[in-house]
């Protein structure tokens, strides 16, 4: 739950991003210029503050996408002093994912095909309607597949006069993002937010008590969408106290392998139902954007065409099913690897803040018992199951690998 005080303007969202925050609002500043035809400078920027094409990076949980948002706003905003000042009607229609000129989107599969980007270029060159502008949000631009990124690229290289495009990558290394599409972007660093930046936010927005938030800040490894989450979630308390104890009972025979059936089967079960709701809406409003349940002439062809694209649908969920298990997963995996990391840490004597503090015990009795060769081998075996889930090996498969793995190098077998 929110507490009322969660920051609203892009101003107060940015806060802890002074030079985001700033090219943000200049780039607003010189929108509004053009739209009005004046010099930039009567507002008090330069005109090439604002361009087109934009790309945020960051790592995950660094706030990249809210950045993003927080730049549709400020363009879009009617607040005739404060570009996205979190009040207006189009401040907070973008805010809460409805505004209608912009775009915002989230892709649910793995790789970005040609087909869902045909969509998107669509949207990027139709006219705005309620504001000067058309603003796309891109989220996991990292995903286009070589062709989805060159389809993109005329857009991005052209787009029509009233329309933004923002991608969103975790950083503009080859291997997340297209060289050439970030030649033509305006590129924005948004930076991982500090311990304490993420504690202050858990204490004001989500009424963590301090010591909560701290844990969860450092548990987190600072991504401030995982830190809210470990305060507000049950489940993902739950997920972590898991995972960890697996380091424990690496060293009780069968009971590890019991412990990762009893693990991974429920976060298949949990993401079903999670995106149960959701898929029936998506189905229904396909039926019934095909006249389903017509009847005369047309019905029998227009029943054949449901059939494919119901086939589609169902294939685009299956795919988004898959997507969210292994994000659950890769994060619980993220947490037991800083465990081994925590564990090695302490064994070198390095004097640094562990990921998981409360776990110190666990972390210091890993380090007794396993040589530090052997936990750098645990990493390895941690990081390797993470890659076959990026694979599609089956879950319990890699888990159930990496186990065998830890086992051998903390000679518990
Ligand atoms: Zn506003």
């Amino acid at each position: 739950m929110s507490a009322p005080s969660r920051p609203e303007s892009v101003s107060e969202r940015l806060a802890d991003l002074p030079a985001v925050r700033k090219s943000l609002i200049d780039a607003a500043f010189a929108a509004r210029a053009r739209v009005r035809g004046v010099p930039a400078r009567e507002y008090g920027v330069e005109d090439s503050a604002m361009t087109h094409s934009w790309l945020f990076t960051g790592p995950p949980g660094s706030g990249r996408s809210n950045a993003a948002v927080a730049l549709a706003a400020a363009l879009v905003c009617t607040d005739p002093e404060e570009p996205g000042c979190g009040r207006c009607e189009d401040c907070r229609a973008v805010f809460n994912d409805s505004h209608t000129d912009v775009v915002h989107i989230v892709p649910q599969e793995l790789t970005i095909s040609v087909k869902s980007m045909e969509q998107l270029i669509r949207d990027a060159a139709s006219m705005p309607t309620v504001s000067p502008w058309r603003v796309v949000v891109l989220e996991d631009a990292d995903r286009l597949s070589d062709g989805a990124a060159n389809s993109l690229l005329k857009t991005v290289e052209e787009p029509p006069p009233h329309t933004i495009i923002v991608l969103c990558a975790p950083s503009t290394d080859p291997e997340d993002f297209s060289v050439t599409l970030r030649s033509r972007c305006r590129h924005v660093y948004v930076k991982t937010p500090s311990r304490d930046e993420i504690t202050r936010i858990l204490v004001e927005e989500e009424n963590a008590s301090e010591t909560d938030a701290q844990l969860a800040a450092s548990a987190s490894l600072r991504h401030i969408g995982r830190a809210r989450k470990l305060v507000n979630s049950r489940e993902a308390q739950k997920r972590r106290t898991e995972i960890l104890n697996l380091a424990e009972l690496v060293f009780h025979g069968d009971q590890a392998f019991q412990a990762v059936s009893k693990f991974v089967d429920p976060v298949k079960k949990q993401a079903k139902e999670a995106l149960s709701e959701i898929n029936d809406t998506e189905l229904k409003k396909l039926e019934a954007s095909l006249g389903a349940g017509g009847k005369g002439k047309g019905t029998q062809k227009l029943a054949r065409g449901l059939k494919g694209q119901v086939k589609d649908l169902e294939k685009q969920q299956k795919l988004r099913e898959t997507r969210q298990v292994r994000d659950i997963l890769d994060l619980s995996l993220l947490d037991f690897s800083s465990l081994y990391r925590d564990a090695l840490m302490l064994s070198v004597g390095a004097d640094v803040e562990l990921t998981h503090p409360d776990y110190r015990g666990l972390a210091a009795d890993l380090a007794e018992k396993i040589p530090e060769a052997g936990l750098v081998q645990c990493l390895d075996a941690i990081a390797h199951c993470r890659e076959q889930l990026g694979q599609n090996v089956p879950p319990k498969v890699a888990f159930d690998g990496m186990v065998g793995r830890i086992r051998k190098a903390a000679k518990a077998s």
